[in-house]
């Protein structure tokens, strides 16, 4: 009976396609499909696209009468709206609306639901502003005898912009200016939706705080509350000290880990500078009440420090990955960092009798600075065990580092990076090998952090790291 019923209903299909290939009306059908097509593409999105003006101004307004049933109680809640002096493009000035609400009750319940900067939405639909752009300056903010400055306004100002994306993915390392300027060279239609795309997650991660404390402490692992700069700094410093210093990242795998190893806890807990790595740290630092500044991993940080490096006679020792990894990272500063020294390098799948002479190899070489690239938690581990044997000043363990700057994987592009989903495109890479860190880890870590929020035990941890 069922196997009729199947066979009825392949059937059926069959006929259908067929029907609607070959009839007359089927293809007359399909031809209309394909004009009415082609009408949307030609009429609506390719005009559309040339003008990012069309759009702001059907959007706004129609965010505008969408939400008039809130915006309208909102602006009377508020006591009106105010007006900011700013500049818009080609330095013109013109006043940003917001809601004023500074001193009316119903301002505190904008300001809770994030409602005091609906207004500009009357900015983007008279011109003043667009939806994409970089942010709107207020008059003596930047400079006016910088060109790169004026090179800023050649674009309407906008609500969301590329500085404020990467702030929020904690990957904002450069000057805003110099990301406000890669907007206008690289900015057009489907850039613009990219970015509006990449706002999105963007929201949810919360935003950078410069006045967050030095020290965080997650899942018992206290951590120094860098921004890039800052980080770079410490090192160079470090490197010019007598005693050696151990510098770890840790992400969202390397918590779990140190969860269940105790030395590598330890380790971690002891090290001199400890930084936090990755969108998952942020998001559970989130949880517990504290803002990290900014994702300071090895990857991100290792250009800028060859770039510090340069010229100081300072050397690098790029130890671990697979044959001949190290020697083609050891290529990729030659190419990119002239004037940094590497001393030398080494494969990390060295037998145990071979210890002794590495090390030996390391203290010959005279490097200041030692990367090992053998994953964690092996490489902080062997640091904390051989980094006084080495000679070296300063060691640090960088995960797959090596891999990416010798070409054997590519990293994951910028706007992945920007919407935090880095992770994502290692998992594509290597699904057999990281889906369990990745799929597992990351929901057991927030599982953990969310613990720990709940019932105390974070406070009870920081409360020990005080003390000590
Ligand atoms: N590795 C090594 N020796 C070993 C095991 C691993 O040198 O005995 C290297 C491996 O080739 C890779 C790195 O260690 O380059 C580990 O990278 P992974 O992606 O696990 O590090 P992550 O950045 O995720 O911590």
């Amino acid at each position: 009976m069922t196997e009729d019923k199947h066979f009825s209903d392949e059937r059926t299909r069959e006929v259908e396609t067929l029907y609607r290939r070959f009839s007359r009306v089927g293809r007359a059908r399909m031809r209309a499909r394909r004009v009415v097509r082609t009408a949307i593409w030609t009429l609506i999105v390719q005009p559309l696209s040339g003008t990012k003006r069309a759009l702001d101004l059907l959007v706004s307004l129609c965010c505008l009468l969408g939400l008039s049933p809130v915006l309208m109680p909102a602006y009377f809640l508020s006591g009106g709206l105010k007006r900011i002096p700013r500049l818009g493009r080609y330095g013109m000035h013109f006043d940003e609306f917001a809601f004023d609400g500074e001193n009316s009750a119903g301002g505190e319940i904008l300001r809770i639901f994030h409602l005091m900067r609906w207004p500009v939405l009357l900015n983007i639909l008279c011109g003043h502003m667009s939806f994409v752009g970089p942010r709107p300056v207020s008059a003596g903010e930047l400079s006016p005898t910088e060109t790169a400055v004026w090179r800023r306004y050649n674009v309407r100002p906008g609500l969301i912009s590329l500085w404020w994306v990467r702030q929020r993915a904690n990957i904002a390392y450069g000057a805003e200016l110099e990301a406000d300027l890669e907007y206008v060279e690289t900015h057009g239609f489907w850039a613009d939706v990219g970015l509006s795309l990449r706002a999105i997650p963007a929201m949810l991660y919360g935003g950078g705080v410069p006045t967050a404390q030095s020290r965080i402490t997650l899942l018992r692992i206290p951590m120094h509350n860098l921004t890039m700069a800052e980080a770079i700094e410490d090192i160079l410093a470090r490197l010019g000290c007598e005693k050696p210093s151990q510098v770890c990242f840790v992400n969202a795998d390397c918590a779990n880990i140190a969860h269940k190893n105790a030395r590598y806890l330890e380790v971690l807990q002891n090290a001199d500078l400890c930084l936090a790595d990755g969108i998952g740290l942020k998001l559970g630092a989130k949880i517990l009440g504290q803002d990290i500044r900014q994702n300071v991993n090895g990857t991100d940080l290792f250009p800028r420090l060859c770039e510090s490096l340069s010229g100081t006679g300072k050397g690098i020792f790029l130890l671990g990955a697979q044959p001949g990894i190290a020697e083609a990272v050891a290529r990729w500063v030659a190419e990119n960092a002239p004037g940094t020294t590497v001393s030398g390098f080494r494969h990390g799948y060295f037998p145990p009798e071979e210890e002794s002479h590495l090390l030996e190899e390391i203290h010959q070489s005279g490097a200041s600075l030692l990367l090992v690239a053998f994953g964690a938690p092996r490489q902080d581990l062997w640091i904390n065990e051989h980094l006084h044997e080495t000679g070296v000043r300063l060691a640090m363990g960088v995960g797959g580092l090596f891999d990416f700057y010798s070409g054997r994987l590519p990293r994951a592009p910028l706007w992945m990076r920007e919407m935090g989903m880095e992770w994502i495109y290692r998992l594509i890479q290597e699904p057999g090998r990281l889906w369990k860190r990745y799929l597992i880890g990351n929901t057991v870590f927030l599982f953990r952090v969310i613990r720990d929020r709940l019932f105390g035990t974070h406070g009870q941890a920081q409360d020990s790291v005080k003390e000590a």
